[in-house]
């Protein structure tokens, strides 16, 4: 069967529904073709006895200048969180807060042991010197790796190991420094400028806005697409897995990388950082406020946070949910990841009864993010493919975020109405 459309875009995650979306507000009739059962790519919520259940612990930041664009936040009821961590480092616990934007914890941050005077000021120094520059001027700043920028930068080594390692090595899923510093800045910035929290929903509720806003009949779920159609040098449609053929003056691919690269016959810098997390229901909840938790010591846990102190509709009522995240996707079996982070957790929160919890899910996530490595924007495509009839979508022509993905579709829908 052949069908004809005027843009086809492949991929429903937030890429390709803001593409979509940039589209028919411009008057172009646009459809998604979509592998899964759902919208919003890897920003997906599950509804589990109850409980709200991210794929994978995520969190949005408000400051992202393409989520204030494309987003309605006020209609996400947004649930923030407190700025700043508490720092376990076995049955130690540290507060570190940003005393500017939580001030009521300005002692707690001046004691702080962690932070010698000196890494205070260079931290102050540091969100003066990021506070000034645009986002592009961060993203065409000289690059290296985060590790060697702070070392340069004179912070000691207690700083990047006991703080920097573990809080952004939740954010870029490494904790060896080896992104860029070019990220680093970016995430820095919006970190210090805007709050970071999650939808009221559960952060597939970004996904489920976009596509609420889409002509009907746009959304064709559980269609993978196996293949582009060509025609000499030009793409022309694509072919489904069930055979069904499309014919469009335009194809956007909004799918993961590497699953673009494949389609293409091309190949993308892709190397995915992994993570797992597991999602506890306890009767009482650990005293954690709505801070995120990180273990530098730990052998396993990079972070933890108790999702329903932040956002109390994560839980059902009179239960709590506690999220915790390793990096790496760990193929021990279920037992073996309960063991190993209750053994992490009870060190430092040993009033803890891990006995009356109980395991809801795991979640291991083969393709959280690509790596961003210094010297990696350079070798980024382009939206524009180079082969007539076809436009790259997605996160890798922007950077791994949810502003690079929502950016990275609405220029691929600018290109496809070029
Ligand atoms: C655990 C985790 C934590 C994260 N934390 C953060 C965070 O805190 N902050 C942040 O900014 N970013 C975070 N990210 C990254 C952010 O979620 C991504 O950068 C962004 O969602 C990528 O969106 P995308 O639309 O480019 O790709 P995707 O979301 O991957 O969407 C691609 C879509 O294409 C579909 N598809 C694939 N193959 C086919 C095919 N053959 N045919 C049709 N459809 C196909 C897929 O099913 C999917 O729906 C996190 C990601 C994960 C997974």
């Amino acid at each position: 069967m052949v069908q004809s459309k005027q843009v086809i875009v492949v991929g429903a995650g937030l890429s390709g529904l803001c593409c979509a979306r940039t589209l028919q507000r411009a008057g172009v009739e646009a459809h998604i073709y979509e592998a899964s059962d759902g919208v919003g790519g890897r920003v997906r919520t599950d509804t589990w006895e109850g409980f709200l259940l991210d794929r994978g612990f995520q969190v949005l930041f408000t400051a992202y200048p393409a989520i204030r664009e494309e987003m309605d936040l006020d209609a996400l009821r947004l649930q923030a969180f407190t700025p700043g961590a508490i720092i376990c480092r076995a049955s130690e616990k540290h507060m570190l807060v940003d005393p500017r934007r939580a001030p009521a914890h300005l002692l707690a941050a001046a004691m702080s042991p962690l932070m010698s005077v000196s890494d205070k000021l260079r931290a102050f120094q540091l969100a003066m010197t990021i506070g000034k520059r645009t986002v592009p001027e961060i993203f065409t700043m000289e690059d290296q790796t985060l590790g060697a920028y702070l070392q340069k930068s004179g912070f000691s080594g207690m700083f990047l190991d006991q703080i920097v390692r573990p809080f952004f090595g939740g954010i870029f899923l490494e904790r060896q420094l080896e992104t860029s510093v070019r990220m680093f800045a970016f995430v820095f910035k919006m970190l210090s400028e805007g709050d970071t929290a999650v939808p009221e929903a559960g952060m597939g509720a970004l996904g489920q806005q976009l596509a609420d806003s889409l002509a009907p009949g746009t959304l064709h779920l559980n269609s993978p697409v196996e293949a582009l159609l060509w025609q000499g040098e030009r793409i022309t449609g694509i072919r489904l897995q069930d055979g069904t053929e499309i014919i469009a003056d335009r194809v956007v691919l909004a799918t993961q990388a590497d699953v673009a690269a494949r389609l293409m016959g091309r190949e993308f810098p892709v190397h995915w950082r992994t993570s797992t997390t597991a999602y506890f229901a306890l009767p009482e909840p650990l005293d954690t406020g709505k801070l995120l938790v990180l273990f530098p010591e730990a052998q396993y846990i990079n972070h933890a946070v108790m999702m329903s102190n932040v956002a109390p509709s994560y839980a059902p009522p009179g239960q709590h949910l506690l999220s915790v995240t390793l990096l790496g996707q760990t193929d021990l079996p279920d037992e073996e990841i309960v063991r190993r982070i209750t053994t992490d957790l009870l060190l430092s929160f040993p009033e803890a009864r891990p006995d009356t919890w109980r395991l809801l899910r795991i979640y291991r996530i083969p393709w959280a993010q690509f790596a961003q490595p210094a010297g990696i924007w350079e070798q980024l495509p382009d939206a524009d493919t180079g082969i007539p009839g076809l436009i790259l979508a997605g996160e890798i022509t922007q950077s791994s975020s949810l502003h690079g993905a929502l950016t990275a579709g609405r220029v691929a829908a600018q290109r496809a109405m070029a």
